[in-house]
């Protein structure tokens, strides 16, 4: 068990009013830990969200050494405030954290901290449909020095950003660009780490499919440029022939949660499910035989994305009647249903912030 300081701030904001947008609004405080080598992690505090002061050498500046997480709370109609699996973002952090040679964070340290944190702002969650409490635990190299190797020191840090609905005007389509030349990861390389070099590298070809009129990239494999990968924030999944299909983790796709949450449900409604490779080619195939019936992204920030729209080179292909498939909307409803405690929590993925 940790032991967290609390030092309240003695100049609370005004809780927005409007729309609240996506990670520009932040709340009164922030969870701090710091690591030291030979000392551990030490002095787990809640202070006033504020500036830090580093080091132009710090580290993380030079050679991109840390790591984040994302996950969010939510508030149910019983007024209790809910996050969901943070367990598993605690085991996410650590096998991020060992490819990085960051020091290993105890889970229950990691779910303590992410509530002990959400509970001192719980009165920031904001409550209308569809909105949350986004949480962004990260971790950060603070060793003022230019050589290139792990750093001796870190800070652990948790900042808390209400969050509107990611669909303001509810569940929407969007239009997905594969990219065909840029590529993300490669196998051994840091494609299953949540860093923020693999979204640094990522920005070009998201730019290029922006000025496309595509809102997201589905990357395409690192070295043949041929299998599917997933999509920038988002796994990705695919209903063909009545059998719900998503790329299997080889080592350069992130492991998401939501993915992982949907493909439990999927089997437990009895809906074939498969996790394998799967082509470009097979995807342009299916879709001209009539047998890609849907087509959505997972991640914890849109829940489910129903894709409309998939480019690939010169082929722009519609998915179903471009609108939102029955399958995903059943997600979508299931999955925000469980969140916010209105619905069963049959898999014990709700947590309850004491
Ligand atoms: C975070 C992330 C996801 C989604 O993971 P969730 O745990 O479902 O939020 C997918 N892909 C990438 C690259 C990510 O960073």
């Amino acid at each position: 068990m940790l032991d967290i300081k609390i030092t309240k701030t003695e100049t609370p904001k005004e809780k927005p009013q409007g729309p609240l947008g996506f990670g520009k609004i932040f709340t009164d405080h922030m969870f701090v830990m710091d690591y030291t080598e030979g000392k551990g992690w030490h002095d787990a505090r809640i202070v006033p969200f504020a500036n830090f002061s580093f080091s132009p050498a710090s580290m993380v500046f030079h050679y991109g050494q840390e790591m984040f997480e994302g996950l969010k709370a939510y508030r149910g109609a019983d007024g209790k405030s809910y996050l969901f699996r943070p367990d598993m973002n605690a085991k996410r952090t650590n096998a991020t954290n060992e490819r990085l040679c960051i020091p290993h964070l105890p889970e229950e340290d990691f779910v303590q901290a992410v509530s002990a944190i959400v509970k001192m702002d719980e009165d920031w969650i904001p409550t209308e449909e569809g909105t949350s409490l986004y949480i962004r635990p990260f971790i950060i190299a603070t060793d003022a020095f230019l050589g290139v190797a792990p750093s001796k020191t870190y800070k652990f840090i948790i900042i808390l950003s209400p969050s509107g609905a990611y669909y303001a005007s509810g569940l929407a389509p969007v239009g997905i660009w594969i990219e065909d030349d840029f590529v993300r990861a490669v196998r051994g390389g840091v494609g299953y780490t949540k860093t923020g070099g693999n979204y640094a590298s990522s920005l070009a070809a998201q730019v290029k499919a922006h000025d496309a009129g595509y809102s997201q990239v589905l990357w395409l494999d690192g070295v043949e440029r041929k299998y599917i990968e997933e999509v920038g924030a988002m796994n990705i999944f695919f209903k063909i022939n009545g059998t719900v299909v998503t790329p299997m983790l080889n080592g350069s796709i992130l492991p998401g949660i939501t993915r992982d949450s949907v493909l439990h449900l999927c089997k437990s409604w009895g809906i074939p499910t498969e996790e394998r490779k799967i082509s470009v080619d097979e995807l342009i195939e299916a879709q001209k035989s009539g047998a890609l019936e849907e087509v959505f992204g997972t991640g914890t920030a849109a829940v489910i994305s129903p894709v409309g729209k998939l480019r690939y080179k010169d082929d722009v292909m519609t998915i179903g009647d471009g609108g939102i498939g029955t399958l995903s909307q059943k997600l979508y409803d299931t999955v925000t249903g469980i969140q916010t405690g209105k619905l069963e929590d049959n898999f014990g993925w709700r947590l309850s912030v004491e």
